[in-house]
């Protein structure tokens, strides 16, 4: 028999029992001011969007300010970048430096989506990288289950899979909370 594996809530970090498997928040309160926070998320965003906006997109040499809102970087970070010569930077006076923006561009890629586009995301992110998964066989030795079982579980817990040629591929942070979560 399999209990219902702990959950850990993204917004107070408590482990929970989920009511359903589509349970994300531990209680309706963590639920609404997970909405809340993100709210003030998105309004931060549109106002940063809108700062960007304003800087010419034909600019090639962005100040730091620019940079960090750009980037959504630290400021130490640009100038470390500036400092290893990471990235190309021109340097006309205190205060004046300037930096490729292109060059933070290759750097950073995801930044340049915007933040709330990232949180909106699913909120379970699955590596289904081959070198992250088990094959549904791995899992049946390392757990001593029969593969009719593992497929079952996989089922009921909808554990996102993967078909590469014969074999199927389960995420094994997923499989490793699930059967770790076996309670006799
Ligand atoms: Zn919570």
């Amino acid at each position: 028999m399999i209990k219902r594996v702990k959950r850990e809530c993204p917004h107070c970090s408590e482990l929970f029992t989920p009511k359903t498997v589509t349970s994300v928040y531990c209680t309706e309160q963590c639920s609404k001011r997970a909405y809340q926070k993100r709210k003030t998320e998105e309004k931060k965003e549109l106002r940063r969007q809108s700062l960007i906006a304003k800087i010419p997109a034909d600019k090639t040499f962005i100040t730091v300010p620019e940079a960090i809102l750009i980037f959504d970087i630290a400021k130490t970070t640009v100038y470390r970048l500036i400092k290893n010569k990471s990235v190309p930077s021109v340097n006309e006076g205190s205060r004046l430096i300037r930096v490729d923006r292109q060059a933070l561009e290759k750097l950073f890629p995801l930044s340049t989506k915007s933040k709330t586009e990232r949180i909106d995301a699913n909120p379970f992110v699955y590596d289904l990288a081959k070198e992250n998964c088990y094959t549904i066989g791995e899992i049946a030795q390392k757990f001593q289950l029969h593969d009719t079982s593992v497929y079952k579980h996989i089922r009921k817990y909808s554990i996102p899979t993967r078909q590469i040629g014969n074999y199927v591929y389960a995420p094994k942070s997923e499989i490793d909370k699930l059967y770790n979560g076996i309670i006799n």
